[in-house]
């Protein structure tokens, strides 16, 4: 039986371990808990139209059916409880962007994907006089509960999970082992899904991976009750499971304190009084570092040394949406030597061209 190791257990390596364990590996999960990892931190929003000029998502359809299948799948069984299928609101911020989205969401890439408001929502809760556009195909995940859950799929399927630091020290290469506490583990495959931290990894310390910070608040308001919708204006607000809003989030890529800082919470609490027109009390805030690339996308590939050694990183502000088709590519791509898209190919950045 194959035997492979798969390094983190975030987004990325939790979806990678359970779909190559599906397909007959022996796979070994190794992970610390971080709690200011990405996948721990994240709001969980899943949405095809993003940016300031509101943008269709790389790959949207795409995304979106992959996520869909994930659901349906019974091996998954038991995630979907996490996810939370909800429109997105966006108030328009002026004229301009009113009239731009009254023509495009009448265009075929768009129809199925918006809703045209051209009337304010709720206006006694949130400031939107000029209307907005509904995004119709999106939601939010508690992704801690995903993980934790996917970890328990891949447990009760034979998988083994690992808790602590990577021992890079304790890797050899040339043999194909790693020792852990003393014991050597053998492998024929080994994925590197170390989120931000990937950089401390010392065969992949090269790659463009840069640690993105963001702080979110949890809130809690009698007034949000109402609202069947995430908002995103400037910041995100976020229905969360336990009655508290989830709102951020700030993007910091110089940063010398990594934990949650009065002015992210200043600097999130300005954004939101530009939406909320009800009071609010702050009952939760944190902060994690994302995985960022130079072009936005994730990063799939093994290294130019050792082919067996892969990574699956880089997943920026949107792993929620990328983990569940990007692992599909990876694992196919680890089993079946299937191509990856150009766009996501480590091959792209220098230092991982084979010479
Ligand atoms: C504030 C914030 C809000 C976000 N909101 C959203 C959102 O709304 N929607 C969305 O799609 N995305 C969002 N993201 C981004 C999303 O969280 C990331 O894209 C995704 O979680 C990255 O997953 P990953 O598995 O690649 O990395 P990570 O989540 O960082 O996982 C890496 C794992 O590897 C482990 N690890 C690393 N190094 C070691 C080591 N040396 N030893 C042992 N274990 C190690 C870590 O403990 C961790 O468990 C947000 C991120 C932040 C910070």
């Amino acid at each position: 039986m194959r035997q492979v190791i798969v390094l983190g257990a975030g987004l990325a390596g939790s979806f990678l371990a359970c779909r190559l364990l599906r397909q007959g590996c022996h796979v070994t999960l190794i992970d610390d808990r971080a709690p200011m990892s990405a996948s721990r931190v994240a709001a969980g929003l899943y949405n095809v139209i993003t940016g300031r000029f509101g943008s269709k998502t790389w790959k949207a359809e795409t995304l979106l059916a992959e996520l869909d299948a994930v659901l349906k799948d019974p091996f998954f069984q038991g995630v979907s409880q996490f996810i939370h299928p909800i429109h997105i609101y966006r108030p328009f911020k002026d004229v301009e962007e009113y009239n731009q989205w009254s023509g495009w969401s009448a265009e075929p890439a768009y129809h199925q994907l918006v809703k045209f408001e051209e009337r304010p929502l709720f206006p006694e809760v949130i400031h939107n006089p000029l209307g907005g556009i509904r995004i119709l195909p999106c939601g939010w995940v508690n992704i801690g509960g995903l993980i934790d859950r996917l970890q328990d799929i891949f447990r009760s399927n034979g998988g083994v999970v690992l808790q602590g630091s990577i021992p890079y020290d304790q890797i050899n290469m040339g043999q194909k082992t790693l020792t852990w506490k003393g014991e050597p583990l053998g492998f024929d495959q080994m994925i590197c899904c170390e989120g931000y931290r990937i950089r401390q990894n010392p065969w992949f310390e090269k790659l463009p991976v840069q640690p993105n910070k963001g702080e979110i608040l949890e809130i809690e308001s009698e007034g949000l009750d109402q609202l069947p919708f995430v908002i995103t204006k400037k910041v995100y607000m976020v229905p969360g499971e336990s009655g508290r809003w989830i709102v951020g989030s700030t993007y910091e890529h110089l940063f010398d304190d990594p934990g949650p800082t009065e002015a992210g919470r200043a600097q999130i609490e300005e954004q939101l009084r530009l939406v909320l027109k009800v009071p609010y009390k702050v009952v939760g805030h944190r902060a994690g570092i994302r995985p960022t690339t130079p072009n936005r996308r994730p990063i799939l590939g093994s290294h130019p040394q050792w082919p067996f050694l892969y990574t699956l990183s880089g997943f920026g502000t949107k792993g929620m949406l990328a983990a569940p088709y990007c692992s599909r590519l990876m694992t196919a791509h680890i089993l079946e030597g299937a191509e990856v898209p150009e766009e996501l190919r480590i091959t792209q950045f220098k230092a991982f061209r084979p010479t």
